[in-house]
C-alpha cells in the first residue's frame, strides 16, 4: 500500500459539514488538510443547463449507488437482514456538496426541549410514562448554548421566514411555539403559494397558530457574513431532489465550495473512497494516524494525518467507525457498548391528501414554500391522557411537484386503475391535488441500533451496515392521532375528497420517508454513554471528531440540517479555540 505525505487534517467526506470544516479550519489557521469525497467533483455552472427530472429525480443522479454500497435492513434481532437494492425511503447523496446538493432547505430549528429529551419528560410525566424499551438520553448541551450557533448557520444560509419569539417575546405570524432567537431571520418569508394560503386561514379557524415555513432559499437576493452572493428563488418547482440552477437554494457548492477552492492549504480528492480510520487505540495510545483509502485509479493508499474529521453522514459515520473498530460495539441483548445505539429515523408522511376544485398551479414551488403549524409539536401540548409521547409539526408545502413523480393522484372515489378512464382523471386531477403533511418525532429504543451486516459485503468486499429498526405503539398512535388532525385540516382548507394516510405498521424501505437518520455515534457526557462528547470528539480517540446527525441521541420532529450545522459551528470553534492550542481531550 502506498502511503502519502501526511497533512495535519484530514476530512472524510465533502458535503455539508465537511465543507464547513474545511471552510472554518482553511480560513482561521494555517494547516494544510485534505478532503477525501468518494463522489465526483461538483460544478455549478453545469446546473444551469437546466434540470431533468428523469435523470436526476427518478433515477436518483446524485446519490449514493447501491449496486457498489448499500445498507441491509430488518425489524428486530430475529430476522434475517435483506439489502436495499434501490433507495427510496431515504436517498443518500453522493460527490462533493453530499446530501446537501438535492436536499428541500426546509431549515427549523429543533425545540428546546429535544436537548433534553429524557429530563424534561421524566419533570413532566414521571419515568412511568417513558415507551417499554427506550432509550432516551439528553444531548447534554442546551439550546440556549446552540442558539448563537443556529444563528451564524441562518446568517450563512440566508434563511428566510418570519420570527415567532425574539429575546421571549412572541410575535403572531412567526412560529409562537419556537426557542427563543436572538435574531430575525436573515431574510423574508418566501412567497406563498395558494395551497399554503388555504392552509394558513384553515388552520387558524382551527385556533392554530400557522407561520412561513423557514426555508434556506432566498426571497431576495443575499449576501452571506462570508461575502457569498446568490440570487432569488425563481419558484421554478424543481427543488428538492435536484440541484439548483440559479443558486437561490443554498447547498455546499455553492455557500462554501467556492470559498473553499481559494484555500492554498486545502486540497480535494475526488473519487476516493475511505475504508478504515487507522489509530493506535488498542495499544493504549487513543490517537488516530490516518485513513486508508481507495483512489479514483482503484488503488488503495494510507494517508497520514494529525486530525481526522469524519463528516461521512449517519451511515458512512456508524461505518467506518465500526470497520476501524473505533469504539465499543453496541450489543442490545448485554446492554453492553454504544458504537450503534439509539438509531432513529424522523417521523415524515402525508396525513390528507386532498383533492380541491380549484387548481392549486402546482407547477409552482420551491423547497419549502408554504406553511406550517407547530401547535401539535414536542411537548407544546399535554400528553397526560393521550397514548403517546411528542408530536410534530403540520405543513402545507409546495416543494415542486415534478411532473413525472407527482402524476396519477386520484381521490379514492375514482375507481378507473388503468387505460384512458385512469389517464384522463390523472390529467384532471393533476393540478387539483394537494397532500397536508406532517413530520414527528421518532423516540430512542434500546433494540433499534446499527451494526455490521454479517452477511452481504460492499464492492470492496467490507461489510455492509445493517439497520436494525421498527415502529413501535408510541409512533403508530401519534400517525394514527396526527391522520385525523390532519384529516380535519384538510377539510377546513375546502377539499372535496380526501384520501386519508392509511397509518403505520412496520418500518417499510419502498416509500419515501426523510433522510433524516440519526444516531449511532451518540454525544453524551461520559464514554460508557455515548461514542462522543458534547464537541462531537471521540471520547477514546481526542484527535478523531464525528461531525452529523449521528451524534444525537434522538430525532426532532424539525428537519436535522440547520443542528447537524450549528454543531458543525461549535466544534470547528472548540478545535481552533481550544483544541489546536493544546491538543487533547476537550471534555
Ligand atoms: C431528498 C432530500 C431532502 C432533504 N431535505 C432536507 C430538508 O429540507 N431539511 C434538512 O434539514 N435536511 C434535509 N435533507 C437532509 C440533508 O441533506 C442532510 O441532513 C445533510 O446533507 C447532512 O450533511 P452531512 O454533511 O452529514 O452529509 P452529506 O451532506 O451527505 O455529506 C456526506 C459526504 O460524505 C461522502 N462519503 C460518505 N462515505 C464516504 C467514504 N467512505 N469516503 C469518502 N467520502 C464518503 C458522501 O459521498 C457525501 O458527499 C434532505 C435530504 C434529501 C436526500
Amino acid at each position: 500500500m502506498k502511503t502519502l505525505p501526511s497533512t495535519d487534517v484530514l476530512i472524510i467526506g465533502g458535503g455539508w459539514t465537511g465543507l464547513l470544516m474545511a471552510k472554518e479550519l482553511g480560513s482561521r489557521t494555517p494547516h494544510s488538510i485534505v478532503i477525501l469525497e468518494r463522489g465526483g467533483m461538483r460544478n455549478p455552472a453545469d446546473y444551469v443547463l437546466g434540470m431533468d427530472e428523469l435523470d436526476y429525480f427518478i433515477r436518483l443522479h446524485m446519490m449514493q449507488d447501491p449496486s457498489r454500497e448499500t445498507v441491509t435492513v430488518r425489524h428486530d434481532a430475529n430476522e434475517r437482514s435483506l439489502p436495499i437494492r434501490q433507495f427510496a425511503n431515504f436517498l443518500p447523496g453522493s460527490g462533493v456538496g453530499g446530501t446537501g446538493e438535492h436536499w428541500g432547505a426546509q431549515v427549523p430549528r429543533f425545540q428546546p426541549d429535544c436537548f433534553q429529551l429524557y429530563s424534561r419528560t421524566v419533570a413532566r410525566y414521571g419515568e412511568k410514562r417513558l415507551p417499554e424499551d427506550h432509550s432516551f438520553q439528553d444531548f447534554g448541551v442546551t439550546y440556549d448554548e446552540m442558539e448563537p450557533y443556529y444563528a451564524r448557520e441562518e446568517r450563512t444560509l440566508g434563511v428566510s421566514g418570519k420570527a415567532g419569539n425574539l429575546r421571549g417575546k412572541k410575535i403572531e405570524g412567526g412560529n409562537v411555539h419556537e426557542g427563543w432567537r436572538s435574531e430575525e431571520y436573515p431574510n423574508p418569508p418566501l412567497k406563498l403559494p395558494y395551497f399554503g394560503s388555504l392552509m394558513e386561514t384553515a388552520a387558524k379557524s382551527l385556533g392554530y397558530h400557522p407561520y412561513p415555513n423557514p426555508t434556506a432559499v432566498n426571497s431576495q437576493a443575499y449576501t452571506n457574513p462570508d461575502g457569498v452572493t446568490r440570487a432569488a428563488c425563481a419558484y421554478c418547482g424543481f427543488c428538492e431532489r435536484l440541484p439548483c440552477m440559479i443558486a437561490a437554494k443554498a447547498q455546499p457548492t455553492n455557500i462554501f465550495l467556492p470559498l473553499v477552492q481559494k484555500l492554498k492549504t486545502v486540497s480535494l480528492r475526488t473519487g476516493t473512497t475511505v475504508r478504515r480510520i487507522v489509530h493506535d487505540t488498542a495499544q493504549g495510545a487513543g490517537k488516530a494516524r490516518g485513513v486508508t483509502y481507495i483512489d479514483a485509479a482503484g488503488e488503495e493508499v494510507f494517508q497520514p494525518a494529525d486530525l481526522v474529521i469524519l463528516a461521512s453522514y449517519t451511515l458512512s459515520n456508524n461505518r467506518l467507525l465500526m470497520l476501524s473498530k473505533a469504539g465499543e460495539p453496541y450489543d442490545p441483548a448485554a446492554g453492553k457498548g454504544t458504537l450503534g445505539k439509539n438509531l432513529t429515523h424522523q417521523i415524515s408522511f402525508g396525513t390528507a391528501q386532498a383533492f380541491f376544485e380549484k387548481p392549486l398551479n402546482r407547477f409552482m414551488g420551491a423547497g419549502g414554500a408554504g406553511m406550517r403549524f407547530a401547535d401539535l409539536d414536542g411537548d407544546v401540548f399535554d400528553h397526560s391522557n393521550l397514548p403517546f409521547l411528542r408530536g410534530g409539526m403540520f405543513g402545507a408545502i409546495m416543494t415542486g411537484q415534478a411532473p413525472i413523480a407527482t402524476f396519477g393522484a386520484l381521490p379514492r372515489s375514482i375507481k378507473a386503475r388503468w387505460g384512458s378512464a385512469w389517464k384522463k382523471a390523472a390529467m384532471e386531477y393533476y393540478d387539483h391535488v394537494g397532500v397536508v403533511a406532517y413530520s414527528g418525532e421518532h423516540v430512542p429504543y434500546k433494540s433499534n441500533y446499527f451494526d455490521l451486516d454479517p452477511i452481504y459485503k460492499d464492492s470492496a468486499g467490507d461489510p455492509l451496515l445493517r439497520m436494525t429498526i421498527n415502529w413501535r405503539d408510541n409512533e403508530r398512535k401519534m400517525v394514527e392521532f396526527m391522520t385525523a388532525k390532519g384529516v380535519e385540516v384538510a377539510r377546513a382548507m375546502g377539499a372535496k375528497e380526501i384520501n386519508p394516510f392509511p397509518g403505520y405498521q412496520d418500518y417499510d424501505v419502498t416509500r419515501y420517508q426523510s433522510t433524516h437518520i440519526q444516531g449511532g455515534t451518540m454525544m453524551a457526557p461520559s464514554p460508557d454513554r455515548g461514542v462522543v462528547n458534547n464537541y462531537q470528539q471521540h471520547w477514546q480517540i481526542p484527535n478523531l471528531f464525528v461531525l452529523g446527525a449521528s451524534t444525537f441521541p434522538n430525532s426532532a420532529s424539525a428537519n436535522p440540517t440547520p443542528t447537524i450545522l450549528a454543531f458543525a459551528y461549535r466544534t470547528a470553534d472548540a478545535i481552533v479555540e481550544k483544541y489546536l492550542k493544546k491538543p487533547g481531550a476537550l471534555a
